[in-house]
């Protein structure tokens, strides 16, 4: 079982093994963490991006770090939220999971998160956060992962949800 921590701020500063991007299915870019992402890594990473051919929703796709301090950087595109009949829990879970296998498979010991979904794709942040701790408590990763939200009031909704499943599980 992977050990998971709750931090706040600016992911594209984290020297871990990889950070996740919350990217879209054409994975050359875009707002938000994308963007801050793509800007810091430099131009190198859109051309490897464009090798990739994109990403289907759900799923996640590697590359270099570039200049990131991250070694790489795991591309992942979260559902945009439709009202939660559209298989949105299930799609969030996926894009946590599908991260991690790679993650996993390339045998990396660091892996940091942003909060997936909740920004221009309005996945409600209760709800997201209680996917995102579930799924990663739940995947065979044995590294160290950490969510790295944005704010202190994001950060205050993943530490609770991660507080209620730590008492669940003793
Ligand atoms: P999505 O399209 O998946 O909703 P966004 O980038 O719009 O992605 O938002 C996802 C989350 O990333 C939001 O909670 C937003 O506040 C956060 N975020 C934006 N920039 C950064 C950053 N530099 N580091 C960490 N989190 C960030």
């Amino acid at each position: 079982m992977s050990k998971l921590t709750i931090s706040c701020g600016d992911i594209t500063r984290l020297a871990v093994d990889a950070i996740v991007n919350a990217a879209n299915c054409s994975l050359l870019g875009g707002g938000g963490v994308d963007g801050a992402i793509h800007k810091a890594a430099g131009k190198q990473l859109f051309e490897e991006c464009l090798q990739l051919d994109g990403c289907a929703t759900g799923q996640s796709k590697a590359t270099k770090g570039y200049l990131l301090p991250a070694k790489h950087v795991i591309h992942t595109v979260g559902p945009i939220w439709r009202g939660g009949h559209a298989n949105e829990a299930e799609l969030l879970a996926s894009c946590y999971r599908t991260a991690l296998d790679i993650a996993k498979e390339l045998n990396l010991k660091t892996v940091a998160f942003p909060s997936i979904s909740t920004g221009a794709y309005r996945f409600p942040k209760e709800l997201a956060a209680e996917i995102a701790v579930k799924t990663i408590l739940e995947h065979p990763f044995d590294g160290e992962v950490q969510m790295c939200t944005f704010s202190p009031t994001d950060k205050e909704i993943y530490q609770k949800k991660l507080d209620e499943a730590r008492s669940q599980n003793n």
